[in-house]
């Protein structure tokens, strides 16, 4: 056989390309990865839910992410807007859908650096330190031109370059963006009571103020989503007085609060491509789909991209990056991609709107899903395994089995 058809580029070295180059290599592919050394200066955290913890378990994860990670066995919601109508208090346990924890939140440093470690010692991948400076993509391979002038051909480009991809642009993809006006402060903090392995979501008129529990109990990860000039703002306090704006933000539930060094600050926006695959590229990641980290969903969603088209690589082996396989991954990706940031979108927008028919549907769904059980188990089972809530409402002769489930 055609000795290029074996063979996939990864472009982009951020979780999604180093799962996607591990994914793609444990099927017995040879693996070109292209991108610069694993990010560990990255101070944000990411909660991933089952799903995805499973696969990187499969990837040969699992035990290190234990060792650094908080489990997530609650998550509450609390509407701390000043708005005429407000919604009632809403509290998930991961006990009522049978679960010890929704997932884990694990640093991204740490992520980060334990992917690298893997693929690393992984034969079938070559990982060329460089960027991809020029594309060729033709009707019979995908030839990238490194900046330190290697030469690479594949039969796949995975396209894991990040919210601005080259690839995508060089596959002609076109995508629909959008500048939000928001921004994300990020930063960890000590705090004097036990988190008690719970996230706190703190809603406001300019976004949610997120906790997630980090190990040992007394230390949290902050995502706070406001205006960019209050984003700014809050980054250039001296600590103290941000220590005491998170505090008084967080209403004091957990007590004093004391900010750890390092702060960052996203501005935000969204993004969503006209089409997930094309001449032998496809998008993985942020290339595929940028939203608000609101509901912790961007990585998940990668992850689920990357074992889709770990499938379709599989499924088309003689020569994955041809054009069926490409229009298989992409009507396998197009309903999970469009539902999930459709939702966060519709959230972040209900949360920004002044109109009172907006507040009065934020009220009540929120209303709804605090007093009805039911209700509260479809979104938490939905949330962690998409389809699995529908599946849980149907009679049990007609329910998939737990291993059809992804
Ligand atoms: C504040 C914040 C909090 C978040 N929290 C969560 C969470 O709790 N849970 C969750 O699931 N998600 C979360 N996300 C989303 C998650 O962080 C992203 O989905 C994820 O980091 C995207 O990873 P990626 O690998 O697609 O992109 P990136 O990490 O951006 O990686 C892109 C890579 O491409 C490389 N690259 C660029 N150009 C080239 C080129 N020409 N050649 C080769 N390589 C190139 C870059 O160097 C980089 O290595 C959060 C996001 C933000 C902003």
């Amino acid at each position: 056989m055609n000795e290029v058809k074996q063979k996939i580029l990864v472009a982009g070295t951020g979780p999604a390309g180093m799962a996607a180059a591990l994914a793609l290599a444990k099927m017995g592919r040879k693996v070109f990865l292209v991108g610069p050394g694993p990010n560990i200066q990255d101070k944000r955290t990411t909660a991933l839910m089952r799903p995805a913890l499973d696969f990187l378990g499969r990837l040969g994860l699992a035990e290190q992410i234990d060792r650094v990670a908080a489990p997530l066995r609650t998550m509450r919601i609390i509407d701390a807007t000043q708005r005429l109508i407000r919604s009632p208090v809403v509290t998930f346990h991961a006990a009522e859908i049978g679960q010890e924890a929704f997932g884990l939140n694990i640093p991204n440093a740490e992520l980060n650096a334990t992917l690298a470690g893997i693929v690393r010692q992984c034969p079938e991948i070559t990982w060329h330190d460089s960027l991809v400076a020029h594309w060729d993509l033709t009707a019979d391979h995908a030839e990238a031109q490194l900046a330190d002038g290697t030469v690479l051909r594949a039969s796949l480009a995975v396209a894991a370059d990040g919210r601005n991809s080259p690839a995508r642009a060089a596959a002609g993809i076109t995508v629909t963006t959008r500048k939000l006006p928001q921004s994300a402060l990020v930063l960890n903090f000590a705090h004097a009571r036990h988190h008690g392995f719970s996230s706190t979501e703190f809603h406001t008129e300019y976004g949610p103020c997120t906790q997630v529990p980090l190990p040992g109990g007394f230390r949290s990860s902050l995502v706070w989503v406001t205006r960019p000039n209050h984003a700014n703002e809050l980054a250039a306090l001296d600590d103290d007085t941000l220590s005491r704006r998170i505090e008084e933000r967080q209403q004091s539930f957990l007590g004093k609060a004391t900010v750890e060094p390092n702060r960052q600050v996203f501005p935000l926006s969204t993004a969503m491509p006209a089409r997930f695959a094309s001449r032998r590229v496809a998008l993985v990641g942020e290339a595929a789909h940028v939203f608000p980290p609101i509901t912790a969903q961007g990585l998940n969603l990668s992850l689920r991209d990357v074992m889709d088209l770990a499938q379709v690589a599989s499924a088309y082996a003689s020569d994955p990056g041809a054009t069926e396989p490409l229009r298989h991954y992409d009507a396998r990706r197009r309903p999970d991609v469009l539902a999930r940031s459709s939702a966060v979108n519709l959230v972040n927008a209900s949360l920004l709107s002044d109109l009172l028919p907006a507040q009065l549907a934020r009220s009540a769904g929120l209303g709804l899903l605090g007093s009805l059980p039911h209700l509260r188990g479809f979104f938490m089972r939905e949330g962690m395994y998409p389809g699995s809530g529908f599946a849980a409402l149907l009679p049990d002769f007609l329910r998939p089995s737990r291993e059809l489930l992804p």
